[in-house]
């Protein structure tokens, strides 16, 4: 009996180290498989689909080939004149433009008429101011008037409105004034560095746009002298007269040429310069244009009003 107790508790104990050993031990390693890189499949945890709402934004991926076309921007004109196209751009000061922008079309050409025919200069000198500065109307304006002159300004049409140059309607007061209108090319490039399509913009638009403004022109001033045979046969297809500005010279008297040479006064030029050359021109019968830039404003191209009134004074006493 003793070895039956005995026998009894030794088969419990045999028992229950049994059904120890049977416990299920993979109960943890159901959970192991989140380690990154797990083939079974089965083990990996459910991906809950994420609720929230995405917005597709569509970015276009430019083209390399892909080149920039500028957009033209729009003029407005006075209201009686026709809406034009031309470029806006960012105004570099003379001499060093930077804009190279071409659009795409020629402005549409003008259906208005001058409403005023300016009257003949009146001095035996031709007063050529170049750019359109703000000055040519504030400040050579009423001294060639005062004299009983006239000038000539010649405008690039994308400093028109500019800070520090003329607008449209000060153009238009010297025109009914009777000073001439030229044009001075439409951005004021080195016309030899340009494609000829973009050289007959230049020449030809700038007259278009001078016509929608109302004004009438036969004139054009080449921009920083900048030209050649081919160049000037363009300019004189849409003008009679192409206006250069380099050596000084004047025009012999009786040549009927498309080519108008000049006398351009620098900051350095002196009166008693401008006026040898007047009483050379007087001598010979030619005719003598001087060029100016700003006046009373800075740098090389500058002269002041006093100069200005002086030789004027010369030329007209
Ligand atoms: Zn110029």
């Amino acid at each position: 009996m003793k070895y039956n107790v005995l026998f009894v508790i030794l088969a419990l104990l045999l028992c229950a180290t049994a059904v120890a050993a049977q416990k299920p031990t993979y109960g943890h390693f159901v959970y192991l498989p989140m380690v990154v890189g797990s083939s079974n499949t089965t083990l990996r945890p459910t991906l809950v689909a994420p609720t929230a709402t995405y917005t597709e934004i569509f970015v276009p991926i430019p083209t390399p080939s892909m080149t920039p076309t500028p957009t033209p921007g729009t003029a407005i004109l006075p209201t009686s004149t026709p809406t034009l196209l031309m470029p806006i751009e960012t105004l570099t000061p003379i001499p060093t433009p930077t804009s190279t922008a071409m659009p795409t079309s020629m402005p549409p050409s003008p259906t208005n008429t001058p409403t005023q025919t300016p009257q003949p200069i009146s001095c035996p000198v031709q007063f050529d101011f170049d750019d359109g500065y703000e000055s040519t109307y504030t400040l050579a304006f009423p001294i060639l008037n005062r004299h009983g002159c006239t000038g000539t300004a010649n405008i690039v049409p994308s400093f028109v409105g500019k800070s520090g140059f003329m607008t449209r309607d000060q153009i238009l007061t010297l025109y009914h004034a009777g000073w001439a209108i030229g044009s001075h090319s439409m951005t004021h490039p080195y016309l030899t560095k340009i494609t000829s399509e973009r050289v007959e913009y230049e020449v030809g638009g700038s007259l278009a746009w001078l016509n929608g403004l109302g004004v009438e022109t036969n004139y054009f001033a080449v921009p920083y002298n900048s030209y050649n045979n081919n160049i000037m046969a363009v300019i004189c297809s849409y003008y009679d007269r192409a206006r250069i500005s380099w050596p000084n010279e004047i025009n012999q008297a009786g040549a009927d040429t498309c080519i108008r040479k000049s006398v351009f006064t620098i900051s350095s030029t002196t009166v008693e310069e401008l006026e040898a050359w007047v009483d050379q021109a007087i001598e010979i019968e030619g005719e003598l244009i001087l060029g100016f830039h700003r006046i009373d404003e800075s740098g090389v191209y500058n002269w002041s009003s006093g100069q200005l009134e002086e030789i004027v004074e010369y030329i007209t006493k």
